[in-house]
Formats: structure tokens, C-alpha cells, sequence
């Protein structure tokens, strides 16, 4: 079996924090350690008492004086946008046309999409993102390629072929049949393999026409326990242009709402214009709106509105949305998400960052007692962050005086260089450990 104990400052979620005060919702230990074996947590605690547990000879993996916290997760981005990151100069449908709908026509080529899926989930791993909920292309390819590169390095991962069967290039367009067919393959070779979960994936409304949401909303009462994603009131120009093509419905949340794909598996991104009324239809249906704010801020869309989720009972979670999120980062990603919250008058504490990046994304997804959390149990995907990983937050750092601080200098100023090491079910993937392991294996073989 597989043993480490991986010594740093521990920190992990209970709950989400009510305040800045409300110690009873994280556990922080500043001589901790997590013991795993076999890709889960066996034991989280005091290093000295954790280490007795463990026994003597148990390798460790020694991160002092680093935090040590679950993998972070990403709830929404594109994986055929890996090269498409910083396209210029438009808005949503204009940057798509433009941009975006060009890109995702590679992916027709499976050896393209092969490569692009490697880096991809190379990328995620750097930035300390251990699950991701991804959209793959219309090619089945693409699907294929994104879920071998997860399954190589042992992520959890959830993703699915997008479905759009109209206002898009021939060659990025399916069939309600194709779409439902090809969808429906993916999941029975794809879902519940390994660490994989399946997102069925109409892209939006404007790229569906009623009888590919007909086929989506059989797909979804086919295969409850797959994932549901798709985007919502991102842009004014997309909802005026979605609400015309489905006259019927009462706003643009209703069109999805007619179509049953509403539930508590289901990821909407964006959410940036929605009323109460449709933010009271995603609380009544558990269906979680996606707060993407690099995304926002880049292509100029608008500012989410946290506290109306907030003040309706509604779930929300955080993500990255690259390709038109400017970061693979999640740490990057609430930097942005604490300016736009303050730009609407509304705060973000520093344990809210960490709790939404850790458990809160992770019981957004219903995944909680797998990831988000270090406890007895859960699967070990860790990340170890140096809150020092830049010469500027070294030296910001040589005044912070609590925990508190030191996540804020992360959130605020760190990325990539921030993340020291990465275990994913235990297997050390980024820094030295990664190193040392690679170096184990070529002097096994010589
Ligand atoms: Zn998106």
C-alpha cells in the first residue's frame, strides 16, 4: 500500500463561515499532518500524534512551513479554449463567432485534441486544481481525449461533449439525434469509470434548437446521476437574442425550466442578470449558479450579484470559465471574484475564498465526501501553497500578523508560483515530490 504523511500548517472546511470569527468553521493546525494510503485519507491531526498512528518508516513528505488544503476545484471551463485565452476586443457572441468557434473546429482531429487535453489537465495541476467541470467540443473526440489525459493522472474529473445544433459553423454543429446519440455513448463508456463523471452539455439556449433541448431533457431524465451544464444571462445582447428564440418562455432561466433540466446537478454559468423570480426558481431546484468573474470582467458582461443567491437561498459556486477566463488559477480567480463582490458593495472574506475553492465548490458539485475537505476517507487530492511563492508576497508577508491575512495576501496576489506540490489520490504531481518519484523510477529501471 501506498503510505505518506504529508507535515505542513493544515487547513481545511467544516462549513462555511459565517465570519471572519467563526473559528468553528475551518480547522487549522499549525504542526499538522495528513496520513494517506491507497489515494485516501486515513488520519488528519497534530503531526505528532498523526506520525505515531502512522508507525515508524512511513515516508513523509515534509512541507513546513507551507498550508496544506484540499485540492481545489474549478466548477466551470472549456477546455478547447486552452489556446483561445486572451482573444481580443469583443463581447460574448462576437468573441464566439470570432474567436472561439474557429478554435473548437481543431478538435474535429483527435491527435489535436489529444495534445490540447495533456497540457490542459498539465495546467490545472500546476495551478493546485485537483477536479474541474469542463466543456469538451461538439467532437466526440474531444471527449475522449479529455477524459484518457484525466484518467492517466488519476483526476476526478467532470466534462462532457457541448451539444449545438444551430447559430454555429457547419462543422460545430450536431443533430438533436447525433447529439443525443453521440451523448449517450460517452456516458455509458465514460460515467462512473474510474474518477469520471459526465456533464450533458447543451451549450445554450441559442445554440439549441427546441427539439435538441427535447433530446437534452431525455438524456437528463435517462441518466440522473450525470451532470447537467449549461450557460444563463451572461450578456444582455445573449439574453435578448435567447428569449427571442423561445418566445414562449417567461425569461431566459424558464427556457431551461421547460425543458426539465433544472435539478440539483445542474451548473449554470454566469447568472450575471437573472430576477428574483428565476434566482428563486434555481433555490427551488438546487440548480447551482456559476460566479465566473475573470470571465465577467473580460469579455465586460456584468458583475454577479452574490447576495441575491445569497438572500433567496440559492446555491452558487466559483470557477475559472477559461477560455474567456484570463487564468487557470483559481487563486487569481478570487482576487477578481473579491473586486467585483466590492464593486457591488458586497464582501468576500478571506476564509469565504478558501471555503468556496475547497468545500463550498465541492458541495456544489455533491461531491463532499470525496473531495474539498481533508477527513478520514476523503480522497486524497491536496494542494501545498507557499504564501511566499513571489518576491513581492515574501516581503508582504514579513508583516502579516494571522492566518486570515495570509490567506488574503494568497488570494490577492498569488497564482501558479504559489502552489508548491500537488497530490492527486496521493501521488505527488508538480514539485519535488513529483521530481523524486521520476527520479525513483529511472534508478529502478537502470
Ligand atoms: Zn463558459
Amino acid at each position: 500500500m501506498n503510505e505518506l504523511l504529508i507535515r505542513g500548517r493544515v487547513l481545511t472546511f467544516l462549513a462555511e463561515p459565517q465570519g471572519i470569527d467563526d473559528t468553528a468553521a475551518w480547522r487549522y493546525i499549525e504542526d499538522g499532518a495528513v496520513f494517506v494510503r491507497g489515494g485516501k485519507v486515513v488520519e488528519i491531526g497534530e503531526h505528532a500524534e498523526v506520525s505515531r498512528h502512522a508507525g515508524p518508516g512511513v515516508a513523509v513528505a515534509d512541507h513546513r512551513p507551507h498550508l496544506v488544503l484540499p485540492g481545489l476545484i474549478d466548477t466551470h471551463l472549456h477546455f478547447p479554449q486552452t489556446q483561445a485565452i486572451a482573444s481580443y476586443g469583443a463581447q460574448l457572441l462576437e468573441w464566439l463567432n470570432t474567436y472561439i468557434f474557429v478554435e473548437e473546429q481543431k478538435f474535429a482531429e483527435a491527435a489535436h485534441a489529444a495534445a490540447v487535453a495533456d497540457r490542459f489537465m498539465d495546467e490545472l495541476i500546476s495551478n493546485g486544481t485537483t477536479t474541474a467541470v469542463a466543456y469538451c467540443s461538439v467532437h466526440p473526440e474531444s471527449v475522449e481525449a479529455y477524459f484518457s489525459a484525466a484518467e492517466a493522472r488519476g483526476m476526478r474529473m467532470v466534462g462532457g461533449k457541448v451539444m449545438m445544433d444551430r447559430n454555429a459553423p457547419d462543422a460545430l454543429r450536431d443533430t438533436p439525434q447525433q447529439g443525443y446519440d453521440e451523448t449517450k455513448r460517452l456516458i455509458e463508456k465514460w460515467h462512473g469509470r474510474g474518477r469520471a463523471h459526465y456533464a450533458i452539455s447543451p451549450r445554450f439556449a441559442i445554440t439549441s434548437t427546441p427539439e435538441q433541448m427535447e433530446m437534452s431533457q431525455a438524456l437528463v431524465a435517462e441518466h440522473p446521476s450525470c451532470y447537467v451544464q449549461t450557460h444563463l444571462s451572461e450578456n444582455r445582447d445573449e439574453i435578448a437574442f435567447a428569449t427571442s428564440l423561445y418566445p414562449q418562455a417567461k425569461d431566459y432561466t424558464d427556457i431551461y425550466a421547460r425543458y426539465g433540466l433544472l435539478n440539483d446537478r445542474m451548473l449554470l454559468g454566469h447568472c450575471i442578470y437573472l430576477s428574483d423570480r428565476e434566482v428563486s426558481v434555481l433555490a427551488e431546484t438546487g440548480a447551482v449558479g456559476v460566479f465566473c468573474p475573470t470571465s465577467n470582467l473580460f469579455l465586460g458582461s456584468g458583475l454577479f450579484d452574490r447576495d441575491k443567491f445569497d438572500r433567496l437561498g440559492a446555491r452558487w459556486s466559483v470557477a475559472t470559465d477559461v477560455g474567456a477566463g484570463t487564468s487557470f488559477s483559481m487563486l487569481e480567480t478570487m482576487d477578481e471574484a473579491y473586486k467585483v463582490l466590492h464593486l457591488n458593495g458586497q464582501k468576500l472574506t478571506p476564509f469565504n475564498s478558501f471555503y468556496r475553492l475547497t468545500l463550498g465548490n465541492a458541495r456544489a458539485l455533491g461531491l463532499e465526501t470525496h473531495i474539498g475537505s481533508l477527513h478520514a476517507g476523503a480522497d486524497a487530492d491536496i494542494v501545498v501553497l507557499d504564501s511566499s511563492g513571489k518576491s513581492a508576497m515574501e516581503y508582504r508577508m514579513r508583516t502579516a500578523t494571522s492566518l486570515a491575512e495570509e490567506l488574503f495576501i494568497l488570494q490577492t496576489m498569488g497564482d501558479d508560483r504559489c502552489v508548491a506540490e500537488v497530490y492527486v489520490a496521493g501521488k505527488a504531481m508538480k514539485g519535488k515530490g513529483k521530481a523524486d518519484a521520476a527520479r525513483q523510477r529511472l534508478l529502478e529501471t537502470a
